[in-house]
């Protein structure tokens, strides 16, 4: 401990950002100055418990306070905020890891691997936009030349954010992460930011990194960066793909048989489970209202939203919910609004549930999904992601192997505060409403 808070006083550090994610995932946290280094790792920073959303803790009581207890492993000087360190909690109760805490579902479901002496590794990818608020409040992309009809890879936008994409870039890398390639995207104000994949918990932990520096250095620059799945109607929304793949040491657990697919037997076996569960899975990669305007196939400007709605499994193909690839998966379901320690752990669930049951994934579909009607899915066997939040939380109750991933309180916390969500807006009169019957009947 001595060791490490000098370290870190010799880097200039002073102070310590206590940061834990929240159910939303929404990053939260404290400072502590590096003087109280031992407090944090042993018993950890407290909190009120109640005040964080999805803990379902009391107000009173030894159980009313959360300490987010630091993870040495995460010790981060930022170099957006000289003189602080980001250290990750977990979450602890009365002594005990806070069961309905995202990083300790999390860590609960690799244990389950790690029982088998299996790791996962993901590649988290997101896809964020950079905006402003225009006249009257609109929300509209900072960048108001960036017009294209087709911006994938625009290369006249691009290097208008060229100061706010540097500085992202020499920030993560500042931090150890290894930043692979950015891009715009497909709608305007719309990029991307790739790193490095990694061991499961540690990739969650760097996508809170990277969304804590996004919004510092947007704001900084007078935007807002987003990762609201889909702010415009007729734009494509904002995915978070994670690649997935297994592993025993360094033998690639997924990597095929020599038998001409993409995955080993075990890794079929797991694609299976999260296909099977795909209904439930969705209530945790696509947590928001705003999630099911964008699980839709439809028509964009650009052409496609490349968003999937089938629950399929294809090679290279990126019209599915899942595409395989030699050795690992892209599970494409996530948007950029899914906390990624809770969506980490239902996807584990649901492909070890794959494999324990010994699954089949069914054919795998080379076609172009975004062409087929829901009649056609259906002729092929297939089924759709829900449509809309309801749809996904009821999958979620009724899928016990998810629901016991995430525990009892996390589970019911979620479930009562997403309905909740889904009932203000199904109750909220929006102006597509009002054009469309205020003058109607
Ligand atoms: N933006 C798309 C989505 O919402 C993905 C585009 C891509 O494949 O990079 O999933
Ligand atoms: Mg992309």
């Amino acid at each position: 401990m001595n060791v490490l808070r000098e370290n870190l006083h010799a880097q200039g550090v002073h102070t310590l950002l206590v940061q834990f994610t929240d159910m939303h995932g929404v990053a939260k946290g404290k400072l502590v100055p590096l003087t109280h280094l031992d407090g944090v790792l042993t018993l950890g920073a407290g909190f009120a418990g109640p005040s964080i959303w999805g803990t379902g803790l009391p107000r009173t009581g030894p159980r009313a306070e959360y300490y987010a207890r630091g993870d040495t492993a995460t010790v981060q000087p930022l170099p957006w905020m000289p003189g602080v360190a980001r250290i990750v909690g977990d979450g602890f109760v009365d002594g005990q890891p806070f069961e309905a805490c995202p990083r300790q579902v999390l860590r609960r479901a690799l244990a389950r691997l790690a029982g088998r002496g299996w790791q996962l590794r993901t590649g988290i990818e997101p896809e964020f936009f950079l905006l402003r608020r225009g006249e009257g409040g609109h929300w509209r992309p900072a960048d108001d030349h960036d017009r294209l009809d087709k911006p994938s890879y625009d290369l006249k936008s691009l290097p208008r954010q060229m100061d706010f994409l540097h500085a992202l870039h020499d920030t993560l890398v500042g931090c150890g992460l290894d930043v692979l390639q950015i891009d715009h995207e497909d709608a305007h104000g719309q990029y991307e930011l790739n790193f490095a994949y990694g061991e499961a918990l540690l990739s969650c932990d760097r996508l809170m990194l990277f969304k804590l520096a996004a919004h510092a250095l947007a704001e900084a620059r007078d935007m807002v960066f987003s990762m609201m799945p889909k702010p415009f109607a007729n734009q494509p929304g904002s995915g978070l793909h994670f690649h997935v793949s297994l592993w025993q040491g360094e033998r690639s657990l997924f990597a095929a048989d020599d038998d001409g697919s993409d995955l080993s037997l075990l890794g079929r076996q797991f694609v299976a489970g999260v296909l099977a569960h795909a209904p439930a899975l969705c209530a945790l990669a696509a947590p928001t209202v705003n999630s099911y305007k964008r699980l839709t196939v439809g028509e964009s400007l650009s052409g496609t939203t490349w968003a999937p709605a089938t629950i399929a499994h294809g090679p290279n193909n990126r019209t599915a919910a899942v595409r395989t690839l030699p050795g690992r998966f892209e599970w494409r379901v996530p948007d950029a609004s899914a906390n990624p320690y809770l969506a980490t752990a239902a996807l584990v669930a649901a492909g070890l549930d794959g494999i324990t049951r010994g699954l089949d994934p069914g054919p795998a579909i080379t076609a172009d999904l975004f062409t087929w009607t829901p009649a056609q899915v259906r002729a092929h066997g297939l089924g759709l992601l829900p449509q809309s939040l309801a749809e996904a939380l009821d999958a979620l109750e009724g899928d016990e192997v998810v629901c016991d991933a995430l525990g009892e309180t996390l589970t019911q916390e979620f479930l009562r505060l997403k309905r909740v969500e889904w009932i203000e807006f199904a109750r909220h009169v929006s102006p597509w409403e009002l054009e469309r019957y205020a003058a109607a009947f």
